[in-house]
């Protein structure tokens, strides 16, 4: 884009102009040189932008504009569960007794922040079947390389050394083999089937006692729920290794299967996905990790704790893999997860997944008529359509994505997971409305049209957004993110 075309705030600057107006000092002056040692103190004023409030205003506003979020059109971003995210959310979590207070306060005077980690945890708990559960976490990755360091200290504490190697199936999310390089394992692939999930065969021959877990993402990145769970949990588990649960897609699942009840001994959760935390620019996130009884005492310290009906934490755990977090994990997004399961109840937690998997088949289905469907059979909360018919007419997934640009659509995920030629990977969730689905569909049907009758338009666009295509070569290794006054 032309620097022309949106002006920064600084190039909207006029000396000796202000959109702000400080009341008279009514302290006494501080002489920051005699303070402060000479190498902080600044020599000249700061070059910030000089423009009113109303030019403020228009500046941002009309940037924010620019932005594709849930609150202005439809986001099928496939594995990151796009979905509405309630007002009500944000209004408990704007109350004072939340927003006003430090996590280095006295506990006694904290206790209602406390109680409601100590619910969240609880019914976190029983969503998911396990036994004890840690807020820490402040992302899906570090969940997953919380727990995995949970199973390191387990194997560890039983003498077990030899425990190196965690599987992956090769659908799996790439944080999968990262956390698991990361907390110090070999990450070890098993192969997928022809209907897309575990292949049992290759899970035996890889499987052995140097095997410290298998990590399982279900429903995996297909959208597909793992047919042989309890078959896996046993091999597993009878080779002494652990079994840890991916719990990014418990949007599809909720209320009807629970993680503990099918044999895992680790999972976590990302709240900022199924449970309504906002995200998508990178903001904070919550991963919580629940573990069985025989997991609890490496659990991160410091651990809350309740008597009687006083909440407080237990710094005393010489178990315990040590703190992965400062303070008690990112409580803002935990408090929103906590509102939503509380406005929605256990009812309303299994309708969301009952529509986001009925969401996810009527548009499979629809679009399958277009797109080659590699995995045919019911999907769960996503689904994975490959653009490989399309290909053959000269128009790539990639030039699809750039299309749906073009109505006002933020694309799927795209060339993921890896093991679908073309990925297209949609998730629509429970929130989108038929008409939006219909839209989207026909917007996708005509695409397909246009990449038989008019593969130019498809292969160049988008034609309607400020930004073209983009050398995203360039712009991954030369970015430029600073403002250069001329
Ligand atoms: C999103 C996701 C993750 C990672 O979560 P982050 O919060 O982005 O770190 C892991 N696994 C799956 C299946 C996911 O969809």
């Amino acid at each position: 884009m032309d620097k022309q075309d949106f002006p920064l705030i600084f190039e909207h600057s006029k000396e000796g102009r202000t959109g702000f107006s400080l009341p008279d000092l009514d302290v006494p002056e501080t002489n920051l040189e005699q303070e402060l040692d000479e190498v902080y103190v600044r020599k000249e004023a700061p070059a910030l932008p000089e423009v009113s409030e109303l030019q403020i205003i228009r500046h941002y506003t009309a940037l924010s504009k620019r932005n594709h979020g849930v609150d202005s059109g439809f986001y099928p971003l496939g594995s990151c569960t796009m979905k509405y995210n309630p007002k009500m959310n944000e209004d408990i979590a704007r109350l004072e007794g939340f927003s006003h207070i430090h996590p280095y306060q006295e506990t006694e005077t904290v206790q209602g922040a406390l109680e409601v980690m100590y619910d969240l945890q609880t019914s976190l708990a029983e969503i998911t079947g396990m036994d004890e559960v840690t807020l820490q976490p402040a992302a899906g990755a570090q969940g997953e390389w919380t727990g995995l360091m949970m199973i390191r200290a387990f194997h560890e504490a039983n003498g077990d050394r030899n425990r190196t190697k965690v599987i992956v199936p090769d659908s799996a999310h790439g944080t999968n083999p990262a956390s698991a390089t990361v907390a110090g394992f070999e990450a070890v692939t098993v192969k997928s089937n022809e209907r897309g999930t575990v292949d049992l065969e290759d899970l035996k021959r890889v499987v052995g006692n140097d095997t410290a877990a298998l990590m399982l993402t279900n429903p995996n990145t297909l959208g597909l729920f793992e047919e042989n769970i309890v078959e896996m949990a046993e091999i597993i588990h009878q080779a002494g290794g652990k079994l840890y649960y991916d719990g990014a897609n418990l949007n599809a699942i909720m209320g009807y299967a629970r993680p503990g009840d099918m044999g895992f001994d680790v999972v976590h959760l990302n709240l900022h996905k199924t449970f309504t935390g906002p995200h998508g620019g990178g903001g904070p996130g919550s991963g919580p990790v629940g573990v069985t009884k025989e997991f609890a005492r490496f659990l991160p310290k410091p651990l809350l704790t309740k008597q009687g009906d006083t909440f407080g934490f237990d710094y005393n755990r010489p178990d315990s893999i040590g703190r992965v977090k400062p303070y008690y994990g990112n409580f803002g997004i935990n408090l929103r997860a906590y509102t939503y399961i509380r406005t929605m109840g256990a009812e309303g937690l299994k309708k969301v997944s009952e529509y986001a998997v009925l969401n996810a088949n009527y548009m499979m289905r629809k679009l399958e008529q277009q797109f080659f469907l590699p995995y045919t059979q019911h999907c769960k909360h996503e689904f994975v359509l490959s653009g490989k018919k399309q290909k053959k007419q000269g128009v790539r997934t990639l030039d699809i994505a750039k299309r749906l640009l073009d109505f006002g659509y933020h694309p799927p995920t795209i060339y993921f997971p890896l093991n679908v030629e073309e990925a297209l990977m949609v998730e629509p969730t429970e929130t989108e409305s038929k008409e939006t689905l219909d839209g989207f569909i026909e917007t996708m049907l005509q695409i397909s049209e246009e990449a038989r009758h008019d593969p130019e338009i498809v292969q160049e666009a988008p034609h309607t957004t400020v930004v073209k295509r983009m050398d995203e070569t360039t712009a991954a290794r030369k970015p430029v993110l600073m403002y250069v006054k001329e």
